[in-house]
């Protein structure tokens, strides 16, 4: 079990972030926020999807309208789901401006290379901070790197270029967004808000430099840590990029929440990030959101799609099941459940399962050996395997996670 790092606990809405809680899953919507029919019908998706919190922009006073609307259908539809602002260059002045929209919101990202130039950086700043503590709201100081606060930069540069031995622009960089967050961290609680108040992250698009930046920032503050890579990718790339930058980090006990930031391919939908941080939390044994199917990769001991057919069945029922189960079988995402291509290794995976099937080989008797509980329960045999092994999955499901017998 990952021993993770302390922090204080910050509550958005009803859900609470650091502390002892586990680690939350958060999205963000693509939608135009002014659209309100169209941004509740994603929020509405990502919530279904097992995102526990979830953002969405709000750049003009339309999308500022917009938000206690959307806040109030979803509360129509049952969906409870925290909702987080996210701000850039006119924060401060959306924010004073729609108390409604302030009220609405259960946190507000604040985004310190956004906030203002200049003089106007720190007012501005400060506004947002005494508008959080008026509603008793939360914020989030979210350092991007691809939006660096530009003077912190330069000084950042001019001070190594004196040094002796100057280190590279780079690692410069990395430095800055470092920094960026700690004297805004500072800031904020000169201004009044509390340390459970205040979650910290600072984005890059590298897994490296993820883990050198989250690293500097878990021994800098006691804040809670919003993990994420800006700009992942797409596909597998996007993919394997996010779970290289946050595997590490969550191993170490780093992160308290995590967004996958993956740019969906044209029609995918958008509650494909959610599904990977989904993933990526469960590989890594820091939390259990549905049942486990372990499958074999195959070979050339299996050569029909037989197997690899049953594997997806077995994986898309059990996912398609789970909204439902949840409520009804309390613990049913700690099942473990195998599909295994053949004798060689299928019906040892099976006996580690709660419940596995090892599939016949190219070659062998065409029989199925149903492993419950590490014995053996069945032999399946004949055109009907699948839809009698997926019911003795629902058998097994309803006997150990339903209501008992009074
Ligand atoms: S269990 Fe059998 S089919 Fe699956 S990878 Fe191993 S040897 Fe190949």
């Amino acid at each position: 079990m990952v021993k993770r790092r302390k922090t204080p606990t910050v509550w958005v809405g009803k859900v609470p972030i650091g502390g002892d809680h586990p680690v939350i899953v958060q999205s963000m919507t693509n939608t135009d926020t002014a659209d309100v029919e169209a941004t509740v019908g994603q929020v509405w998706a990502l919530a279904r999807a097992g995102s526990e919190v979830v953002r969405m922009t709000v750049n003009h006073d339309e999308a500022a309208r917009a938000v206690p609307e959307i806040k109030r259908r979803l509360l129509d539809l049952g969906v409870e789901v925290p909702l987080v602002g996210d701000f850039h260059f006119n924060g401060h002045i959306l924010l004073r401006k729609y108390p409604g929209m302030a009220q609405a919101l259960d946190k507000y990202r604040i985004n310190p290379g956004t906030v203002g130039r200049g003089k106007q950086q720190d007012p501005n700043f400060r506004t947002m901070c005494e508008v959080a503590l008026e509603f008793g709201k939360p914020v989030r100081i979210g350092v991007n790197w691809g939006s660096l606060d530009a003077e912190l930069l330069d000084e950042m540069m001019e001070a190594n270029a004196k040094l002796p031995e100057p280190q590279e622009a780079h690692q410069v960089t990395l430095k800055t967004i470092v920094e960026s967050a700690v004297r805004s961290y500072e800031w904020a609680l000169r201004y009044g808000l509390g340390e459970d108040q205040i979650i910290l992250s600072a984005k890059v698009s590298r897994a490296p430099d993820l883990w050198w930046v989250y690293r500097e920032l878990a021994r800098r503050t006691p804040a809670p840590l919003h993990l994420g890579l800006t700009e992942a990718g797409m596909g597998v790339s996007g993919i394997v990029n996010s779970t290289a930058g946050l595997v590490p980090l969550l191993a170490e006990g780093i992160g308290d929440t995590i967004r996958v930031s993956i740019t969906p391919a044209p029609g995918e939908p958008r509650t494909k990030e959610v599904e990977v941080a989904l993933e990526i939390l469960q590989a890594v044994g820091v939390r259990q959101f549905a049942p486990s199917v372990a499958s074999c990769p195959g070979c050339g001991r299996t050569t029909s799609t037989f197997f690899q057919e049953l594997a997806q069945r077995v994986s898309s029922y059990l996912s398609a099941q789970m909204p439902r189960w949840r409520s009804l079988y309390p613990g049913v995402e700690n099942l473990k459940v195998a599909v295994m291509g053949c004798v060689v290794n299928g019906p040892g995976e099976s006996k580690h399962a709660d419940i596995g099937i090892s599939l016949p080989g190219t070659g062998e008797a065409p029989r199925a050996p149903v492993y419950i509980d590490g014995q053996l329960a069945t032999t399946l045999k004949g055109d009907r395997i699948a839809e009698e092994f997926i019911a003795m999955v629902e058998e097994y499901i309803q006997k150990r996670y339903g209501p008992k017998p009074a």
